[in-house]
């Protein structure tokens, strides 16, 4: 996993006035982006007054909630329906928290207070800048990007078709050149090649419009 878990479920400390911790703690840096584990609605948001600072918690179809803690902001509203893995806010180090880092609780349907800590690697997975620099590219704007790549590609294979064809056109010169040299120097093909050289330029040049 990325992140220290830095408070395990259950956890017994001064910090907490000795109540057994309520989730786990993730120390990460502040701003990190946070992703919902799992598909649901968002039930609650934290305004950052209480202890648990400013977060949400997000209800999943069976009823248990997820929880986040002490972010510094959180980019949802109640009512917003959220996909796993979409974003829902950032980390930070809000309400009764000693250092930056993620407090992520689970609680059931009836309210209960569950272990979250099988959903830690998954948690962590998807938290923080997890795309590389080509994911980036590709998530701002999918669509644009795409429709410039295909410029793109475009203008790649014109462009080695024109050097291609200034290759051939030149080689065909040259290669003219080399066999006239030949002819001259007493090769008896030489000026034929040459000649078929010198009519395959040409034809180059009629097939591509002129160089
Ligand atoms: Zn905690």
């Amino acid at each position: 996993m990325k992140f220290r878990l830095t408070g395990k479920f259950g956890e017994l400390s001064p910090v907490r006035n000795m109540q057994p911790h309520s989730g786990i703690d993730l120390a990460m840096p502040e701003g990190t982006t946070l992703r919902s584990v799992a598909d649901g609605v968002v039930d609650r948001v934290y305004d950052g007054t209480g202890l648990i600072g400013k977060g949400l918690s997000v209800k999943m179809p069976d009823g248990t909630r997820a929880i986040y803690g002490h972010m510094n902001e959180v980019k949802a509203h109640v009512g917003d329906k959220v996909n796993a893995g979409d974003i829902v806010g950032l980390s930070g180090n809000t309400g009764n928290s000693t250092g930056p880092h993620l407090h992520f609780g689970l609680k059931d349907a009836s309210g209960n207070v569950v272990d979250p800590t099988p959903y830690a690697d998954k948690l962590a997975s998807i938290s923080g800048d997890h795309l590389g620099p080509l994911g980036k590219v590709i998530a701002i704007g999918t669509e644009s990007v795409r429709e410039k790549a295909a410029d793109m590609t475009v203008e790649i294979a014109l462009g080695i078709f024109d050097a291609l064809k200034d290759f051939l056109l030149g080689a065909t010169l040259i290669g003219s050149a080399v066999l006239i040299i030949l002819k001259v120097a007493g090769w008896r093909d030489g000026g034929r090649w040459a000649g078929v050289l010198i009519v395959v330029n040409i034809l180059l040049k009629f097939l591509f419009g002129g160089v």
